[in-house]
Formats: structure tokens, C-alpha cells, sequence
């Protein structure tokens, strides 16, 4: 008789990333704001609770990575500070149409890289590519217009979030698993 062979269980994972949040108002704003820029034209407009700004992508983790990813973000003393939203871009390769600031704020930059830094530590492999701080508002969209200014609006971050995305085939579902707060600026 053959011999039965019971397969390894596969080991449970979560597809997890970094991310900033951004208050409800501000995400209904961009998500009109997105509806106007694409004007009835092709594209798939992300949800309003759905809008975010990545940190750092995580992928397919363990729970001991994940253990590990919670313990570096806790390790983090990081200072809030404001993003200014000023700008539509569109990625056309990807058919991608965000918004961003003009310039990264260094307290931005800093935050993403006290966290590669971390994830570094517990086997992460860092994404290579500059970081480009945006907020994804549709995908799959074909415009003529590369790039257009936006009425500036500012938000103010005060915490991050590692959050867990759940695919299906209508699109991601986000769930927050966990925040971490920034410090207040020194007086
Ligand atoms: P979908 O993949 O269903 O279109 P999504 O891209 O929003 O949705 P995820 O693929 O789970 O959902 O990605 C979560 C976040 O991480 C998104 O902001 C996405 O742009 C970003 N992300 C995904 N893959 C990478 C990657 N390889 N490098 C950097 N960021 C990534
Ligand atoms: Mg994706």
C-alpha cells in the first residue's frame, strides 16, 4: 500500500502594511475631488474608507513576523507633523491618479525610515524604490492631464496604523489592527 502522507500545514498569513489614515472628511473631499479629475471618464475610483497613504508594505506575513513588525513600530519615537495635500498626480503606466504633497515633509521621510529601519531587523526586505508619499484615489484610469495642482489641504498626522488588507474580488478590504501615536513637537 502506498503510504498516506499527511501535507505540512501551511503556515497562516496576513497581507499587512504600514499606513496613515486619513480623517473621514478629508478622504469624502479626495474621493470628489478624484470624481471631478476623472470626470465620468474610465477608471475605478478608490472607496473613501479605503484612501490611504503607505508607509511600508508588509505582504504575506507570520504571526512571529508580525510579532516582530508590532515590536519595531513600538519602538519608534517619532514626531507629528502636517502633510500638506497639494497636488493630483497620475501614474500612467499603472493607470494610477493620487494626491501628494509637493514636497515629502523630512518628519515624513523620517518616520519611513525609522520603520524600514525596524523591519529591516526582523527580515524585512526593504522596498528599494524612493519612497514616493501618496495617497492612491483610482486605478486603471487613462488622463490626459499628467499632473494638476489642488487646492492645498493640510493634515495633521498624530498616529500610524498597521493594517490588514483583505482581498476579494470586488476589491481590498482595509482593517486596522493596531495604532501607534506620534509625539507632539516640542514646544
Ligand atoms: P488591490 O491589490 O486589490 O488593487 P491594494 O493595492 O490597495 O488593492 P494591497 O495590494 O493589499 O491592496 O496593498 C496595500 C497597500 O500597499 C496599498 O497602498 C498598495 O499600494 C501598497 N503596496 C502593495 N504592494 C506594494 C509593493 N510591492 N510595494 C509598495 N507598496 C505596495
Ligand atoms: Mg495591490
Amino acid at each position: 500500500m502506498t503510504p498516506v502522507t499527511t501535507p505540512l500545514p501551511a503556515t497562516p498569513t496576513q497581507r499587512l502594511f504600514f499606513a496613515l489614515w486619513p480623517p473621514a472628511e478629508l478622504s469624502r473631499e479626495l474621493h470628489r475631488l478624484a470624481g471631478n479629475a476623472l470626470r465620468g471618464g474610465a477608471g475605478r475610483r478608490v472607496a473613501p474608507e479605503n484612501i490611504h497613504l503607505t508607509l511600508a508594505f508588509l505582504g504575506s506575513v507570520n504571526a512571529s513576523f508580525r510579532e516582530c513588525a508590532e515590536q519595531a513600530a513600538t519602538a519608534i519615537r517619532a514626531t507629528s507633523f502636517t502633510l500638506m495635500l497639494e497636488q493630483m498626480g497620475y501614474w500612467p503606466k499603472p493607470g494610477i491618479l493620487w494626491a501628494g504633497p509637493n514636497q515629502t515633509p523630512s518628519l515624513l521621510i523620517q518616520l519611513v525610515q525609522e520603520l524600514n529601519a525596524g523591519l529591516v531587523a526582523c527580515g524585512y526586505d526593504a522596498e528599494k524604490r524612493p519612497y514616493a508619499a501618496h495617497l492612491t484615489l483610482a486605478r486603471k484610469t487613462h488622463l490626459h492631464n499628467a499632473v494638476a495642482s489642488m487646492e492645498p489641504r493640510a493634515w495633521e498626522i498624530n498616529r500610524f496604523h498597521l493594517v490588514r488588507s483583505h482581498t476579494h474580488a470586488g476589491g481590498a478590504r482595509y482593517e486596522i489592527l493596531r495604532s501607534w501615536p506620534l509625539n507632539s513637537p516640542a514646544a
